[in-house]
C-alpha cells in the first residue's frame, strides 16, 4: 500500500514532525471516526458540514437525501476537503500558552462523484451502516427501491490526504517547570451508554449478539 504523496497542499508548515502519510495509519484514523466534515465552497462562502463516511479500499463515501444542497453541489465536481478528527486528550500546560490536545486528524483534498453503479450504490450504503455499527447490515431491512432513489451516495478516490497526530503530556519552557502548577493530560474517549430499547420494540427481541460485542469491547458489560 503506497504512501500518500507530498503535496505543496498537503505538506504540513506548522508542526511538520506530526504528520503521516502513510495509508494504513491514516486508515486507521478514517475508520475509527465516526464522522468527517466536508469543507466546500458556494458562491466564494466556505461551508463545512458534519456527516457519516466509510472507507472502502481507497474510496471515501458519503451518503444522504437526494435533495441535499452539499451532496447537489459535490457532485458537480467541485474542489472538497473532507477533515476527521479524533479527539485523544486535554494536555494542561504550566503556561496558558502551552495548552493542547492529544489526537489524530485527517486531512483528504479531492473531488467528489456520484456513484451510479447500483451495486456499487449498495455495497457504500451497506460500508456506511457497517461504519455506524459493525454487524448491523446482516439484520436491518435493506434499501428499497424508493429508499434507493431518494439517497445520493458521493465517492472520492483518495489520492491527496495527510493526518496529523499529537501524543505525549505538556511542552512547557524550561523555566515554568518549577512552578507549582498540576501539568499532564486527562485522556479522552468516545464512550457508549448502557443502550435503550425502542419505546416500540417488541419485549421477545434481545440484544443482538454484535452490539452486545460492541459494548463489551468499550467496558459496558
Ligand atoms: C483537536 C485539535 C485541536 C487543535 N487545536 C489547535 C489550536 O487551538 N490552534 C491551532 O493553531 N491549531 C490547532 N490544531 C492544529 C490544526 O489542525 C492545524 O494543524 C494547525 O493550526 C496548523 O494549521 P495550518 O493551516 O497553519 O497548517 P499547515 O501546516 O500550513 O497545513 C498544510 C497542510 O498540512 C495538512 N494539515 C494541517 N493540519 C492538519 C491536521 N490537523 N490534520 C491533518 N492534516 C493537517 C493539510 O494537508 C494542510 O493542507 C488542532 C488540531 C486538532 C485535531
Amino acid at each position: 500500500m503506497s504512501a500518500f504523496p507530498v503535496t505543496p497542499r498537503t505538506k504540513l508548515k506548522r508542526a511538520p514532525q506530526r504528520g503521516i502519510f502513510e495509508r494504513p495509519q491514516v486508515y486507521q484514523i478514517l475508520d475509527e471516526a465516526l464522522i468527517c466534515h466536508m469543507g466546500f465552497s458556494i458562491d466564494e462562502q466556505p461551508y463545512v458540514i458534519p456527516t457519516i463516511h466509510a472507507r472502502v479500499g481507497d474510496r471515501l463515501y458519503i451518503h444522504g437525501s437526494a435533495a441535499s444542497r452539499m451532496l447537489r453541489h459535490l457532485k458537480q465536481g467541485v474542489q472538497a476537503c473532507v477533515t476527521v478528527t479524533l479527539l485523544d486528550g486535554l494536555v494542561l500546560a504550566r503556561s496558558a500558552f502551552h495548552h493542547s490536545m492529544n489526537y489524530r486528524s485527517v486531512v483528504m483534498l479531492g473531488t467528489m462523484e456520484e456513484v451510479t453503479d447500483l451495486e456499487e450504490k449498495s455495497e457504500a450504503l451497506d460500508a456506511i451502516v457497517e461504519q455506524v455499527m459493525k454487524g448491523r447490515t446482516q439484520e436491518a431491512r435493506g434499501a428499497n427501491a424508493k429508499e434507493l432513489k431518494a439517497t445520493s451516495v458521493l465517492v472520492m478516490q483518495l489520492e491527496e490526504a495527510s493526518a496529523k497526530v499529537r501524543t505525549g503530556g505538556p511542552i512547557d519552557d524550561e523555566e515554568d517547570y518549577s512552578l507549582p502548577i498540576w501539568a499532564g493530560v486527562i485522556p479522552t474517549v468516545l464512550q457508549p451508554s448502557a443502550p435503550i430499547p425502542d419505546s416500540r420494540l417488541a419485549q421477545d427481541i434481545p440484544l443482538p449478539n454484535y452490539v452486545q460485542s460492541y459494548l463489551q469491547n468499550r467496558g459496558i458489560a
